[in-house]
Parts: C-alpha cells; structure tokens; sequence
C-alpha cells in the first residue's frame, strides 16, 4: 500500500508552530492582523473565508473582516484596499476570490500592497517567485512542497509533472518544484499524448478541476501524486482530480481527497501572514 500524505497532520503540525512564533512575537510586542475581504456571498467563498478566520483565531492572528455587498463598486473595493494597504496596523490583506463579475480581479490584486499579498497573487510576487527573491508564494502550491518535504519525498533531480498551468496552482508549482531542483514538465489542455509525458513523472501534481480523471494509466508505476482537485462526486461525497481508488495501488505516495492538499492552503495563509511581519 501506498503512503498516504496526511495533509490533516501536517497542517495541524505547521499551525502549531506558527502559534508558538506568533506567542514569542507577541512577547517582542509585535501583533500580526490579517484583513479579509469578501463581496458578496458566495457560498463557498464564505466557508474559505470562516476556515480562514478560525485559523487566524487558532493561531493568534487578528483578523479583521470585511463583509461587502455584492453590488460594492470596483472604485469602493479599491478605495478599501488602499485604505488597508496605508494602515500600519494590517500586515495582511486577503481579498477572496471570485470577485462579481463586474469587478477586475486583476485590477484589485494589483492594487494590494506586495508587502501585505498573503495570496501570493500579486504580479510582483509571482515576479520574485519566477526570479528567485523573496516574497509571497501562492498557498495552495507552497502547501504542497511542506507535504513532500515533511512526508521525506526528495524532490532535486526527479522528474516532476505538473498538470493545469493556472496562475494560481499550475504556474507557481511549476517554478516551486524548478526551485527545488527538481526537473520539470507543465502540461495543460492542448498537451499531445498526456499519458505518455504524466506517466514520466516521480512526481505527478494533478490540478485540473476535473474529477477522478487520472487513472493508473496516466501514473508510473511507484510515483508520488499530488491530487489538487476538490470536487462532488456522484453520491456527493468529496472526491479529487484523481481517481485514488483505481491509483493508490500503483503508486509510492498519495494525497487523499479531503485531507491531502486542502487542509494546507490555510496553513500556508498563516504562515505568509507571519512572514508578513519580516518583509514589511
Ligand atoms: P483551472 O481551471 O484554473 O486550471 C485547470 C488547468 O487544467 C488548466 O491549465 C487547463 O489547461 C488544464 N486542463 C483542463 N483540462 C485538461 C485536460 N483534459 N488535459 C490536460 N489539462 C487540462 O483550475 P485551478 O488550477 O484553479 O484548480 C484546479 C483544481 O484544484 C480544481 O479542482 C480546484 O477546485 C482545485 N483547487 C484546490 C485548492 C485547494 O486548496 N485544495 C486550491 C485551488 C484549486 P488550459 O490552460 O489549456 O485550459
């Protein structure tokens, strides 16, 4: 049988060593405030935003919350942010995403302070990532290289594969696992023949919204897969990107669905909005 990643453990692991930073700061008289914003109400976008403000709770982050209607105008978004990004007080500002679709998302995560981009998401962010320099890394894939590091996967010098090439899983793990040294391949919709190149990889991160859609025949025998996904299955119960009962046999590690990637996003919140206090 296949290690199973347990992003459960290894999450709850990282948030109770933020608490302890967070005490020893709190000490130094240095308090850390996360402010989030969400318009509208999405469903979903308010249980991510409830995770998120238990998490700074957990921890012992303030968190100040910011609960817009859905009509807000792009111009008072903007007027929001840049209130937040002049107040000494806020380390962090999280505007959840998707924005109605009047507003420009673009436009708003440009707007944010780099130094306050707990998202990662900012262009100068992802500049960094690509060159190398500090700076906020996306959560979802950072989150994904603690689960390889703390389960002991060695990532220099294998061949990793990445599936999906979003700006905010497919890209940034992409330039994450490059970091690392390992040797990477992206691939997305218009890859020819994506057996043949995911069943290359050691390593196989899966991120493209698709369910149970990997089967064994797009895995070598022994890989590691990652599975991104999070979707309803047919019986609504969770299931990934990954059909992990069909996979789990043939590989060397897997993440489940729940309990594998998505527990670590908010860690990895948590941990750039403490990492806030050292940019800034
Ligand atoms: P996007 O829809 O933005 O990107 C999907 C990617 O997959 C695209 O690059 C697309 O290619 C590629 N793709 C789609 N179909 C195929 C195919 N048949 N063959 C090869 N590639 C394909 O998704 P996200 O990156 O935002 O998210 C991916 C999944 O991860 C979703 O299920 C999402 O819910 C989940 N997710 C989970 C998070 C967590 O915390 N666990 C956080 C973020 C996302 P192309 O670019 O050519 O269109």
């Amino acid at each position: 049988m296949p290690q199973i990643i347990d992003g459960k453990a290894i999450s709850g692991a990282i948030k109770d060593e933020l608490k302890n930073k967070v005490e020893e700061l709190k000490a130094e008289g240095i308090h850390i405030c996360l402010a989030v914003i969400q318009v509208g109400s999405d469903p979903a976008s308010s249980v991510y935003v409830g995770n998120k403000k238990k998490a700074c709770a957990y921890i012992g982050i303030d968190s100040l919350a910011y609960e817009l209607p859905a009509e807000t105008t792009q111009e008072e978004l903007l007027a929001l942010v840049g209130e937040l990004n002049a107040r000494k007080d806020v380390n962090g500002i999280l505007v959840q995403l998707p924005l109605p679709k009047h507003i420009n998302e673009d436009e708003v995560i440009r707007a944010i302070d780099p130094r306050k981009d707990v998202d990662g998401f900012h262009p100068q962010s992802v500049g960094a990532l690509c060159i190398g320099q500090p700076g906020f890394v996306s959560c979802t894939p950072a989150g994904i290289i603690q689960l390889l590091k703390r389960s002991g996967i060695e990532i220099a010098g294998r061949e990793c594969v990445v599936i999906g090439r979003s700006n905010i899983v497919g890209k940034p793990m992409a330039l994450l696992l490059l970091r690392e040294n390992g040797t990477v391949t992206v691939t997305h919709s218009r890859t020819k023949d994506l057996k043949e190149v995911t069943r290359r990889a050691d390593i196989l991160v899966v991120a493209i919204g698709r369910p149970k859609m990997i089967t064994r025949e797009y895995v070598k025998e022994g890989a590691v897969v990652i599975d991104v996904g999070i979707h309803r299955d047919e019986n609504n119960k969770l299931c990934g990107d990954v059909d992990y009962d069909d996979v789990a046999p043939v590989c060397s590690a897997i993440t489940p669905v729940p309990g594998g990637v998505g527990p670590m996003t908010v860690a990895m919140l948590m941990y750039n909005c403490v990492e806030s206090v050292l940019l800034q």
